[in-house]
């Protein structure tokens, strides 16, 4: 058990390490700032071509962060 909570942990605190970062920055940690997720071109070529589901496509990390807190 201490040895997955660690694990688990040490994956929290990297995650949220990344967000601290992309806020530093006032980026999307989904797309970085790019507006778009080139990972998920594929699943989105028929509908959402661009827009990345994370900032609606602005890149922007206020909007990352609002739909992010809606949506939980
Ligand atoms: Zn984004």
């Amino acid at each position: 058990m201490g040895f997955f909570n660690a694990i688990s942990n040490w994956k929290a605190a990297k995650y949220e390490k990344k967000i601290a970062e992309m806020q530093s920055q006032g980026i999307c940690p989904d797309c970085y700032g790019r507006g778009f997720n080139p990972l998920l071109l594929h699943e989105f070529l028929y509908t959402n071509l661009y827009d990345c589901p994370g900032c609606n496509g602005s890149g922007l990390f206020a909007d990352w962060a609002q739909a992010t807190q809606a949506s939980e």
